[in-house]
């Protein structure tokens, strides 16, 4: 068999993306890999195709029983003979997957790696032929990230103890550390690298100015997102609680999620955005590493994350089946000064906290570019994207920038008059005019900066400020009480050495608004059969207890929606239907297409 043909008729698609080809043609050579993609570009498949060629058992190595269990039952869907092996299964079942391994019938096996460290798991994989190793979420023997996994480092000796059985190790993960300790770490060192553009096009990023929050987000999901999967990410427990209180009060199936709840109604939420269609769950990032569910629509930031590398793993868990998805935050001054204050309270020494400080500092950037948001991002990561992307709030619309250097040397002279340690109210009053208590009582309604900036509004004075502290020219006092003080960097912009140009907060109407579409872009003469190719996808699912998008994913409805199959030769052709999944789907999915044509002809 050749991988085409696999690809062909056991998982239904047409051709392969970007390098998976090479990357199998590596493990089928008997040569070792490591895989670098973005999530959703489709790693799985690079090791479940040479599984299904070479003889014997392929061993993938994954951290979570939940994520093995999700991909176990995705390739059984497409008629694959695969198991998880974990301490979940009956002694009996154990058994039977043993013999099952003995007798070369199964072509995956997925385990967790202290399952396959154990001595007599590894006493059986000396007497199995094997396929290939494949360690999946590879950065876990990273000891410097969030995802460390002790045990991982173990697996270095699987290259000893298994010569000759390929190796390939695969991760989302895309900084050059992390590379490197993957490779040193899991003796690697042979290993052909394979770095994929990082670029996720299917994802709209779009960052607004937080003014409500909360009805923000409703009028988000309303609009945009209705009945459809996401995840809203929060700063603090207690704010999962309070949004997701919020979303249920207007109709939304919304679910808290973070450390602070016992296990099994972690489990019972997950589970259910897992396996029901239009769940959002709102959650601090104790949400993330797992979730394997590529339907996802959109991931709401409420509270910005205090680096790119984090924004961009938790945006990327949006739109994994490759259809239109958000990537959506929320952004105000607050952010900046409670990320600075986390990194001046944290314990961490002094080098560690520089660098947090470049990593907050680029997140700010990124939050009040005026050009290419893509661009930025894939820079970050070191990739040139050469052109603007078209799919961006900044390319979409793009802001005003004005001259903002006399504002901003009449906000800095405030802070400078006042004694450097009022918040942002307070300079905001200042700066206004308006004549309180406090004011009077410190004399600093006579000071020259009282009143000048009365043209402008609070909330312009508000973007002028947050901008100039995301900037550096302004920062937090560190006595922690809110108090703003002049950085180095404002020396020349006072001097009137240096003009500035800001952005121009867009009026909030207006806010968000960048090309609204329709709930995943369907025509309104589509509409009614779409849902009900859904509904019948439902069906099936609930019948066999399994989420709706292993059964189709809404890429494969689509294309049923463009190409209208009336026969199994044309179902067939539908991107994602395998022989498995026409032998099981056809009927079913044919009557309602056939149903639908009927009523057309009409
Ligand atoms: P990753 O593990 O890299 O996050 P997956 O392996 O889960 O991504 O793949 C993401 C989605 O893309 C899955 O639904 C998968 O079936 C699909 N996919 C992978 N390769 C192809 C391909 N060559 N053509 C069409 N769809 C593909
Ligand atoms: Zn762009």
């Amino acid at each position: 068999m050749t991988p085409e043909a696999i690809l062909e008729n056991t998982f239904g698609y047409a051709r392969f993306r970007g390098r998976q080809r090479e990357i199998m043609e590596t493990i089928l050579a008997g040569d070792d890999a490591l895989v670098l993609m973005p999530t959703g570009g489709g790693k799985s498949l690079c090791y479940q195709i040479p599984a299904l060629i070479r003889p014997g058992v392929a061993v993938v190595v994954s951290p979570l029983i939940a994520l093995m269990g999700n991909q176990v039952t995705a390739l059984r869907q497409a008629g694959v003979a695969a198991v998880s092996l974990n301490s979940s299964l009956a002694a009996a079942e154990q058994r039977r997957v043993v013999e099952r391994m003995l007798a070369g019938e199964l072509d995956l096996v997925y385990v967790a790696p202290e399952r396959l460290l154990q001595p007599r798991t590894l006493d059986l994989l000396e007497r199995c032929r094997l396929a290939l190793f494949a360690i999946d979420e590879a950065h876990c023997v990273s000891q410097w990230g969030h995802d460390f996994r002790p045990e991982y480092l173990e697996l270095a000796m699987l290259a000893e103890r298994f010569p000759g059985v390929p190796r390939l190790a695969l991760t989302a993960t895309a900084d050059l550390p992390t590379r490197r300790e993957i490779v040193t770490r899991l003796h690697l060192d042979g290993a052909r690298l394979f770095v994929h553009s990082f670029d996720r096009p299917n994802i709209r990023y779009r960052v607004a100015e937080r003014r409500s929050g909360s009805r923000q987000l409703v009028k988000f999901i309303r609009e945009e997102h209705p009945g459809e999967a996401g995840i809203v990410y929060c700063l603090s427990r207690a704010k999962t609680e309070r949004v997701a209180e919020a979303l249920s009060g207007v109709g939304v199936t919304a679910l808290a999620y973070h450390a602070g709840l016992d296990h099994a109604t972690r489990e019972r939420h997950q589970r259910r955005f897992l396996v029901e269609e239009g769940v959002v769950i709102v959650a601090t990032v104790a949400f993330g590493m797992g979730i394997d569910k590529p339907d996802v629509r959109f991931v709401a930031h409420m509270d910005m994350p205090g680096s790119i590398e984090s924004y961009y793993q938790e945006t990327g868990r949006a739109g994994r089946d490759g259809e239109p998805a958000d990537a959506w935050m929320l952004y105000g001054l607050g952010d900046v000064v409670k990320r600075r204050r986390m990194i001046e309270d944290s314990e961490a020494d002094d080098g560690r906290k520089r660098v947090e400080r470049e990593k907050l500092d680029a997140m700010l950037a990124y939050c009040e570019l005026a050009s290419c948001r893509r661009a930025n991002l894939l820079g970050y990561f070191g990739e040139r994207l050469g052109h603007d992307c078209g799919n961006c709030d900044t390319c979409l619309e793009p802001p005003e920038t004005r001259d903002a250097t006399t504002e901003a040397r009449m906000l800095l002279s405030a802070v400078y008059r006042t004694g450097e340690r009022f918040g942002a109210n307070y300079l905001i009053e200042h700066l206004r005019g308006e004549v309180t208590e406090r004011a009077r009582r410190l004399g600093h309604d006579r000071l020259s900066t009282f009143g000048v900036g009365g043209e402008l509004k609070a909330r312009e004075w508000r973007s002028i400020l947050r901008q100039l502290v995301a900037r550096g020219y302004l920062e937090s006092d560190p006595e922690g009480y809110g108090g703003l003080r002049l950085a180095s960097a404002a020396g020349p912009l006072l001097r009137g050495a240096e003009p500035l140009r800001l952005r121009v907060d867009r009026k909030p109407e207006r806010q968000g608004q960048t090309r609204r579409r329709a709930a995943n872009d369907i025509a309104e003469s589509d509409r009614e059969l779409w849902e009900a190719l859904r509904a019948e996808r439902r069906r099936l699912a609930d019948e066999q207890g399994v989420p709706a998008f292993m059964i189709f994913s809404d890429a494969t409805l689509r294309d049923m929606l463009l190409h209208r199959p009336a026969n199994e030769e044309a179902f067939l052709a539908v991107n994602g239907v395998g022989n498995k999944k026409l032998e099981r789907y056809s009927a079913a999915f044919l009557r309602v297409l056939v149903a639908d044509g009927k009523a057309d002809s009409v």
